[in-house]
């Protein structure tokens, strides 16, 4: 199968819609509403979206992404109209929440209706709501005129995708057609609270933040085991796709956290060393401030080759055999957030063996974060 791209030109330029930019949307949404898959930006990251009351578009979105199928999909709205056809229950809890944050990065949990397969609720019987705030995401759902299941555009098991390029990576020839409104915003996925239950239930950290949630409910939410131990045995996700590796780079990570700059630099560079005398090819993503000191630390000991590259987004310096991304700075998580998943996605492209990543502050975003890097490097951190 040939996949089309349809770039919104006038949307990445200005920012607006323009009627030529609607026009590739239209095709796009036609293709939804006859069954196809289409990967579509959101504020998030990308979604590979199929009408999520046909079976037979949920199943192929699965086999799309190689995804196992008892992981279940998020289905994307654009009303909140749309809310009561979809769940059996909608409780006070879930309308304060969906009031508060909708439309925007935020999913929830609730009993399904009758009419939501479950192909698209990988046989569970609660579903993931979420309406996103997108434009071009809004804009084609609202054209397609179905509901839209949508999981993060990748191969299961891959970093997520944040630019129409990585989608065409992980899906051309596997889906009908990509529309490329350029990168997504925030960069991790949505936050996913379970209020099918007594209480809600964080599962999956995003950029509505554990503060914000606490503002609204008026108490700390509780948090799913598996978001703060990410991968041990004895815990099972209740959000069945947090408990594979996830957002993974092919190599092998290890994060080094919870020290000075100066500390955590050191280190980094130590671990990048001997994996280098080992002949292997070495990644390392840190933010600006260490970025900084491991270039003169490198430099104090040898004076290697430099270069620096810009990528999309990624700002690179090669040192020798070392490559090094920055991400930003430190103290702006939204930076990481954004760029984190095409950091991974790079290293792959360079082929490196082994990344070193540096760890970021666990409040707000940065949980989230945190979140998903403890899940690309299999838990392997180191505190310093
Ligand atoms: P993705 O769309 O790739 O971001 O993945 C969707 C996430 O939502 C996965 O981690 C799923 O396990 C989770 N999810 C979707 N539906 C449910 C549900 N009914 N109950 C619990 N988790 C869900
Ligand atoms: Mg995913």
């Amino acid at each position: 199968m040939d996949t089309v791209l349809y770039e919104l030109k006038d949307y990445k330029r200005t920012g607006s819609l323009s009627e030529a930019d609607m026009a590739e949307l239209r095709k796009a949404a036609d293709i939804l509403g006859s069954g196809g898959l289409v990967a579509f930006p959101t504020e998030t990251v990308y979604g590979l979206g199929g009408n999520a009351l046909m079976k037979d578009a949920s199943r192929r979105i699965y086999a799309a992404k190689g995804r196992p199928s008892d992981n279940p999909l998020i289905v994307h709205i654009t009303d909140f109209d749309e809310i009561e056809l979809l769940v059996a229950e909608y409780s006070d809890t879930a309308r304060k929440l969906a009031e508060a944050f909708w439309p925007g990065p935020f999913t929830m949990i609730m009993p399904k209706a009758d009419i939501v397969p479950m192909e698209t609720t990988g046989g569970l019987s609660t579903v993931a709501l979420r309406m996103p705030s997108h434009r071009v995401a809004r804009e084609l759902i609202r054209l397609s005129g179905v509901p839209v299941a949508a999981p993060s555009a990748n191969t299961s098991g891959r970093p997520s995708t944040t630019m129409a390029e990585h989608c065409m990576e992980d899906l051309a020839g596997r889906i009908e057609a990509v529309v490329d409104g350029g990168s997504s915003d925030i960069g991790v996925e949505s936050t996913i609270v379970d209020v099918s239950g007594d209480r809600p239930v964080l599962l999956r950290p995003g950029a509505v933040t554990r503060e914000m949630l606490r503002a609204v409910l008026g108490e700390d939410i509780a948090v799913d085991p598996a978001v703060e131990h990410p991968l041990e045995k004895d815990v099972h996700p209740k959000a069945p796709g947090m408990k594979y590796r996830h957002y993974a780079p092919k190599a092998p990570m290890v994060i080094v956290t919870d020290g000075t700059e100066d500390r955590i630099a050191d280190r980094m560079l130590s671990i990048a060393e001997e994996r280098l005398s080992q002949g292997l090819k070495t990644g390392m993503i840190a933010s600006e401030e260490v970025c900084g000191r491991l270039i003169r630390l490198k430099a104090s000991k040898e004076l290697p080759f430099m270069s620096t590259e810009v990528k999309g987004p990624i700002l690179l310096y090669r040192l020798g055999e070392l490559l090094i991304i920055n991400i930003g700075s430190s103290s702006d998580e939204e930076s990481w957030a954004r760029e984190l998943f095409a950091a991974l996605r790079e290293m792959d492209a360079c082929g490196v063996d082994y990344i070193v990543a540096e760890g970021v502050d666990e409040h707000d975003i940065g949980f989230a974060v945190m979140n998903r890097l403890k899940k690309a490097a299999g838990g392997n951190i180191i505190s310093v």
